[in-house]
């Protein structure tokens, strides 16, 4: 049986997931026996022309993890789905946006600003910048175009799965691996185009802590209050996205005593991220009067109490939220969400 072939990119992410599938336990032993890698630039040394030479649909599985932030991951991208049967959008980044996918509270000219002029660190009289196009002794250096923008993989390609986490647990790998596995040499059905790999449920629904639907009256920084191990942090004033969050991570941040951030992005039935948390917390918001309806000072005083909303509700899914980008200039609106 012809051995199944995987390809693994990285784009604008931090590199936790192309770690994160050399940290498969056990089953990287077998891998080498059930597939060969035949692109992954940070482990083998295959260059893009190679990936080129290669066959449409020859790969039977790309693993992209990072969300698209300039030229460079976007041809990648195309380049990838072109070659590859099954393509899975791997990690938060590539998912949602991730971290990267805070930048959107901003632009490119204003990033490169201050990274090239205003940092406490940045000695640059000439106000150099990174070019395009630079002609070097050497010959013509080509560098990627930053977008405006960051996307998501499938705001460029077709994507057939998506397996979220910051980065995806060793569990929900080796899922997805079994499952192309399986289809591969025994035929078994894959799962529906666009399925997340994870739990439909939300991690509220796992959570081993106790809830007793209490109100709250204001809002505490985890590090601000002695968090109850055995008690739902929401109904402690500490901000947990459990209520609007996929389960399947294993609620390892509930374990360590820490508030769920929502890496796992939101469940099906939730239409925006953090708005969803939004209202979750406002319901058990106690208002001045004790109505169920949120007064405007309600509202305002509900919204002071956290101390950065976008970083907050948004860490790891902006791109992909309704508001999906800061827009500062009307007139500009095309130029800053086109790229
Ligand atoms: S999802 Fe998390 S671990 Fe993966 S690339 Fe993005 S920031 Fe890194
Ligand atoms: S809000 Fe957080 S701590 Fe509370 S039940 Fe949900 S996941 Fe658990
Ligand atoms: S608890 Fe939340 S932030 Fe932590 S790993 Fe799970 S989904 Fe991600």
């Amino acid at each position: 049986m012809a051995k199944i072939k995987i390809a693994q990119y990285w784009g604008a992410g931090c590199g936790g997931c192309d770690v994160a599938l050399l940290d498969i336990d056990e089953r990287i032993v077998s891998l080498a026996d059930m597939a060969d890698i035949v692109f992954w630039p940070i482990a083998v040394d295959t260059k893009l022309k190679d990936l080129e030479a290669m066959p449409d649909k020859s790969i039977t599985v790309t693993l992209y993890n990072g969300a698209i932030r300039n030229s460079e991951n976007e041809h990648v991208a195309r380049l990838l789905r072109q070659k590859s049967a099954i393509m899975v959008s791997f990690g938060s980044c590539a998912c949602f946006g991730g971290i990267p996918g805070l930048a959107n509270v901003t632009n490119k000219k204003a990033i490169s600003d201050y990274v090239y002029d205003k940092t406490f660190s940045t000695i640059n009289p000439d106000g150099v910048r990174p070019q395009v196009k630079f002609q070097a002794p050497e010959g013509e250096l080509e560098l990627p175009v930053l977008y405006d923008t960051v996307l998501t993989l499938d705001d460029v390609v077709d994507v057939d799965y998506y397996l979220p986490g910051c980065p995806p647990t060793t569990e929900l790998i080796n899922h997805l691996l079994d499952v192309v596995e399986k289809h591969v040499k025994e035929g078994a059905p894959l799962p529906p185009k666009g399925t997340v790999i994870a739990s439909q449920k939300t991690l509220c629904d796992e959570c081993p802590r106790t809830k007793e639907f209490k109100s709250i009256d204001r809002i505490y920084l985890p590090h601000e209050i002695e968090i109850d191990p055995e008690k739902c942090m929401l109904e402690q004033g500490v901000i947990c996205l459990g209520p609007a969050t996929r389960a399947g991570c294993g609620a390892q941040c509930i374990n360590a005593n820490q508030p769920c951030r929502g890496c796992m992005g939101p469940t099906e039935a939730v239409m925006d991220h953090g708005g969803s948390m939004l209202s979750a917390l406002a319901s058990i918001f106690r208002t001045a009067d004790n109505e169920t309806q949120l007064s405007e000072d309600d509202i305002l005083k509900l919204m002071t109490e956290v101390k950065d909303p976008l970083g907050t509700f948004y860490a790891f899914t902006m791109p992909k939220s309704i508001i999906k980008r800061k827009v500062s200039e009307r007139s500009n609106k095309t130029a800053e969400v086109s790229q």
